[in-house]
């Protein structure tokens, strides 16, 4: 007999017909009705679930007696309770590498964006406000030469300082959890404690997971340590900052802008940033080019027929559960 998945997320037709030649794939909503509905009436009897973008923690998942694997189409898994998980031996899956230059490629658009204030002036010129040549009240600052503070020197923050370092020779600082000697080495990186990054880099990119020591990891605080010309951007995840913090930063003028990517609550409505010209906020597109999402369903598919199949996936997130064949 076939095992059953379960997709919490939409899926593409080429990915569908993939999983239908091996599983019993159900996917809620795929014939116009109710997705929650169709999503509790399965959850019982689902071996496998896949999807992004769904939190599925204890209380979510007491009634998926058979689930075996959550396969999730993203390198983040904070919308997952690991303590639980193995707890109950679920394997989970996640999508790393395939997603790191697109979302490295995003970071630095905000990043640009923020400094030469791209978005707002591009809006500023369809509004019809072009009527002579701009006076410095519109100037942005430089990002060639400036200093780039990565937090997080990992897979994508390692993509976004080859970009500072080697297309805009931009001096690359990191903090983290460990040091990265090879790209010490090749980048030219320095380690700094957070403390010391937030007060010398120009442009502060966060990129670490969200878990219990990142949340809130920027605050008042160490907004308040970051140089007023200074620009935030955030790809990582919205609980990872104080927002309420970071937008009284920016009203006050302490720091000069900020390119965001990830929120507090998603999707962002009503928010005071939107009346910011210095903050540029996108919809939670790091990885959301067709290639890249392609790629990341392709290996979340992968991932999910190996755990299926009783072999150990590519992508495992917690090994202490892989008991193998
Ligand atoms: P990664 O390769 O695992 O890198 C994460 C980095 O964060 C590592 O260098 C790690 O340091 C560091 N880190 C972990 N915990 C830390 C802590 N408590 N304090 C300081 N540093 C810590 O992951 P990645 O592929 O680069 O992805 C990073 C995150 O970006 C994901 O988890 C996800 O939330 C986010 N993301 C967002 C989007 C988007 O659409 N905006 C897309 C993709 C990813 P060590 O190596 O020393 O452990």
């Amino acid at each position: 007999m076939k095992n059953t998945v379960l997709a919490f997320s939409r899926l593409n037709p080429a990915v569908i017909e993939r999983l239908q030649a091996h599983v019993e794939l159900i996917v809620p909503g795929a014939d116009g009705g109710d997705v929650e509905a169709q999503f509790a009436a399965a959850l019982p009897r689902a071996h496998g679930l896949l999807g992004v973008g769904r939190r599925l923690g204890r209380a979510n998942l007491q009634a998926a007696e058979q689930l075996q694997v959550i396969s999730s189409i993203s390198v983040g898994y904070d919308n997952y309770e690991l303590d639980y998980l193995n707890e109950r031996g679920i394997l989970l899956t996640n999508t790393p590498d395939v997603l790191t230059e697109s979302t490295a490629d995003l970071g630095f658009a905000l990043l640009m964006s923020a400094a030469r204030r791209v978005a707002e002036l591009d809006a500023w010129t369809k509004a019809g406000q072009w009527q002579r040549t701009v006076d410095p009240s519109l100037f942005g600052c430089d990002v060639h030469g400036k200093t780039l503070g990565i937090i997080g020197l990992g897979n994508i923050g390692a993509a976004i300082a080859r970009r500072g370092r080697f297309g805009f020779n931009m001096p690359v600082l990191y903090s983290g959890n460990s040091r990265k000697p090879a790209l010490e080495q090749e980048l030219g990186a320095q380690y700094r404690g957070l403390d010391a990054l937030l007060a010398e880099a120009d442009f502060v990119c966060i990129v670490v997971p969200l878990s219990a020591q990142t949340r809130q990891l920027i605050g008042r605080r160490e907004l308040a340590l970051m140089k007023p010309g200074a620009i935030l951007v955030n790809i990582a995840r919205g609980a990872v900052l104080d927002e309420a913090a970071l937008i009284e930063a920016l009203q006050q003028g302490r720091i000069r802008g900020a390119g965001l990517d990830v929120y507090e609550q998603e999707p962002l409505r009503d928010s005071p940033l939107f009346a910011m010209g210095q903050v540029v906020t996108l919809p939670h597109i790091g990885s959301a080019t067709h290639e890249t999402r392609q790629a990341m369903a392709d290996r979340a598919v992968d991932n999910l027929l190996a755990a299926l199949a009783g072999e150990r996936p590519r992508d495992l997130v917690n090994p202490q559960v892989w008991r193998g064949v």
